[in-house]
């Protein structure tokens, strides 16, 4: 019987849980709000069952739709370098299985994540709820035009790789607000980029090299 058959605790879990967040300081992970965040959140609630066990070792997963769930490393570095305060409203485009979503909805008061494939969409809504986290809006949607309904986002995450960042996320990022993107060759290696918006100007910054699934246009027909 596998762990997550005989969880009916969430602490099926625990040791290895803790294992990775060790794993996660030791490599430099310092922002105690994202660690606790990250202890929150149970990751095998958000891979495929059968890859449940392989939750908590630091590397991606497939999931549904041939898209992946981030490595625990690459999502916390992001995270921490998005620096989400308490009363943030964040936009994420990419929600994939929803677990960066759940972490944001831990570490910000409101949350609106963006996914393409609608099959994506309805899973990580349904995921996200039986957790009981209630300040996510999930949209199935082309997330490079963001939530206008919705904006200005004080921080914005794109978990999907673009040789650019989408002209309408950065209209919609307010005014002193922090976007994080991997920006690059879309199947090759990008870098994880931060811009600041401070003056109506935008500082950027280059902060690791990661390999991302590519950021496509529209809303995908088929899944
Ligand atoms: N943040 C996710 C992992 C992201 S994988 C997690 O925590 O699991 C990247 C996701 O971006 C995929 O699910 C892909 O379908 C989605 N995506 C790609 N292009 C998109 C677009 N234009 N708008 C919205 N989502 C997009």
């Amino acid at each position: 019987m596998s762990k997550l058959e005989t969880a009916g605790t969430p602490d099926a879990y625990a040791e290895e849980r803790k294992d990775l967040l060790a794993a996660l300081r030791s490599r430099g992970v310092r922002d105690e709000r994202v660690l606790k965040a990250l202890e929150a959140v149970p990751r095998e609630r958000f891979v495929e069952p059968a890859r449940a066990d392989l939750a908590y070792a630091d590397q991606a997963l497939p999931i549904a739709c041939g898209q992946t769930i981030s490595q625990p490393y690459v999502v916390a570095a992001m995270t921490e370098a998005l620096a989400v305060a308490p009363h943030h409203k964040v936009l994420e485009i990419g929600t994939g299985s929803g677990y960066q979503a759940a972490l944001l909805a831990h570490l910000a008061a409101k949350v609106v994540t963006i996914e393409r494939y609608p099959t994506l969409a309805e899973a990580a809504r349904e995921r996200l709820q039986a957790l009981g986290l209630k300040n996510v809006i999930v949209l199935a949607r082309d997330g490079a035009l963001g939530a206008p309904e919705h904006a200005p986002f004080d921080r914005i995450i794109v978990t999907a790789a673009a040789a650019k960042v989408p002209p309408a996320l950065l209209d919609q990022l307010a005014e002193g607000g922090i976007l994080v993107a991997p920006i690059g060759s879309a199947g090759g290696v990008q870098d994880l980029v931060r811009l600041e918006k401070r003056g109506g100007k935008i500082e950027r910054q280059e902060f690791m090299a990661v390999r991302f699934v590519p950021l496509l246009p529209g809303v995908a027909e088929t899944h």
